[in-house]
């Protein structure tokens, strides 16, 4: 595998969840891969007064406990924690930055990353910083956690002045579900096979249907989750990437401009829904105490952080619109949920009904084919179809194709931290969101909220462990359709 170009990369809040549980563990594999040059370092930065010893100590433990022992290997390890150090500095403190500065080669051919894994609220301030004590170099690039912004203005503001110092093609939005398997292999599915392409519009496709189900809770989560919500949480960023990857043109290439160029017709194809629109397209839920996997768990009011009385929705589902051409019609299906049934992310695409029905059993009134594709906890494309068993009877059983990429890549997909982190140090942009995708997702969720807002709509109780409430249900049973877990 060839060789990451060399890299100083700053890990801002390098002693956090994602820093220890994602980011490291991925540059542990690319360093596994030997992927990484001799120049590679990463300096982590956070407030709690470490030593790097200590630092590498914590980091140890927390990898070990992560991998499992056919990936840990004390030599790779070794030849990690050689890169590492960790600087102790309060990113609000411009000062600081100085001590920073210290820590970076004057190298142009060594890039800067900047990776900002730490609150949103601190990245105009650090941008800011970086650029005072001159470390923002033309070989710096910038990468931004979401959430940015809370809304369309915040999001607007949040860019403007992260602009001032890093140029757009610097700067690395991520959305970890584009890293993932599944996603690419959706644009496999769909542009590098003949097949699909010519059934993927309103002709032949029913409605399409986007579920990001959790089973954990908010965790230690709370007070940002209240102030926050399923809505924005989840449906602006990843709900919203994966209906474009599904619903976009082909672009001519996977340049990053050609690319970004179709999501962004896709955001900007999304019937706006407001006032009255946006209650009857849109059911709110917030979990009650119930049982995950037979264990009792708390309702949502209950949890740490959150407000007694809250409003926020841990449960959101959504029927959209795409004013174009292709997709003229066909509702796309949104949903989203903490505490549900399973862990669960997928598409499926249900494509219509054959014109004029032949085959008459009475087990089935319906059989529309349909592909879904896992992203996790699986990893895989199903196409169900209807076949004839052996037998004398002419009857038909769903037959599914069933392509499970844990078997047909050996188990061992990369981790989408890995591929994205391998993207930014080459500097390939098209995984990640551009600022005008993401200012154009706000501008479309930010009616919704209103319209919830000024029509008081209340979040409908729903128990733990559950599909969320039957309101749900009863958005697609009115266009005489249901979810797949239902069907
Ligand atoms: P976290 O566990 O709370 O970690 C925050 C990190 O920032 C800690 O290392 C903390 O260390 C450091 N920090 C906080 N204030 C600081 C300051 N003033 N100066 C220097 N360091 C400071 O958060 P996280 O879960 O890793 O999330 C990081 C970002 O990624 C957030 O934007 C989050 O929304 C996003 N994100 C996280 C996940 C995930 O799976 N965790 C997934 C998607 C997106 P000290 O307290 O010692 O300073």
């Amino acid at each position: 595998m060839e060789t990451l170009p060399a890299f100083d990369l700053v890990l801002f809040g390098g002693t956090g969840d994602l820093a220890t549980r994602k980011l490291i563990p991925a540059l542990y594999r690319r360093e596994l891969a030997g992927q990484l040059s001799d120049e590679a370092r990463i300096i982590g930065v956070a407030r709690a007064a470490l030593s790097t010893k200590a630092y590498i100590d914590d980091l140890e433990q927390a990898l070990r406990d992560r991998l499992g022992s056919d990936e840990w290997d004390p030599t790779v390890w070794t030849r990690l924690k050689q890169r590492l150090s960790y600087l102790a500095v309060d990113v609000q403190q411009p000062e600081a930055y100085q001590r920073l500065a210290r820590e970076l080669r004057d190298d142009s051919a060594i890039q800067r990353v900047f990776f900002l894994s730490l609150s949103p609220e601190l990245f105009v301030d650090i941008v800011h910083n970086l650029e005072a004590a001159g470390v923002a170099t033309s070989n710096a690039k910038l990468v931004l956690e979401k959430p940015i912004g809370h809304d369309f203005a915040s999001a607007t503001a949040t860019s403007d002045e992260v602009a001032r110092v890093f140029p757009e093609e610097r700067i690395y939005r991520i959305d970890h579900f584009l890293g993932k398997e599944t996603v690419q292999n959706l644009l496999a599915l769909r542009f590098a096979n003949t097949l699909f392409e010519p059934l993927w519009n309103r002709k032949w496709v029913d409605n399409i249907q986007i579920t990001l189900a959790e089973q954990t809770g908010v965790d230690e989560r709370g007070g940002f989750y209240d102030r926050t919500g399923a809505l924005r949480d989840m449906i602006q960023s990843h709900g919203l990437q994966l209906l474009c990857i599904v619903a976009m043109e082909q672009p001519v290439s996977l340049d990053p401009t050609a690319l970004r160029n179709e999501k962004l017709k896709v955001l900007r194809s999304l019937r706006p829904m407001r006032g009255t629109q946006a209650i009857e397209n849109s059911v709110r839920g917030q979990y009650r105490a119930g049982a995950i996997a037979g264990q009792p768990v708390k309702g949502y009011s209950e949890e740490p952080g959150v407000a007694t009385d809250s409003r926020t929705e841990t449960f959101i589902a959504l029927r959209a619109w795409l004013d174009n051409w292709r997709w003229a019609g066909v509702p796309f299906y949104l949903r989203s949920g903490k505490r549900m049934a399973r862990k669960e992310t997928e598409i499926a695409i249900n494509f219509r009904e054959v014109p004029h029905q032949i085959f008459h059993d009475p087990l089935y009134g319906s059989r529309p084919n349909r592909i879904i594709l896992r992203l996790q906890p699986e990893r895989g494309v199903q196409l169900d179809m209807w076949m004839k068993p052996p037998g004398d009877a002419m009857v038909l059983r769903k037959a599914p194709l069933d392509l499970d990429f844990a078997e047909t890549d050996g188990g061992r997909a990369l981790d989408a931290y890995e591929r994205l982190l391998s993207d930014i140090f080459r500097g390939r942009q098209t995984l990640f969101v551009r600022r005008d995708e993401l200012e154009a997702a706000w501008a479309w969720i930010d009616p919704i909220r209103a319209a919830w807002e000024q029509l008081s709509d209340e979040p409908r109780p729903y128990m733990a462990g559950t599909w969320g409430p039957a309101a749900s249900s009863a958005l697609l049973a009115r266009d005489g359709t249901a979810w797949h877990e239902e069907s």
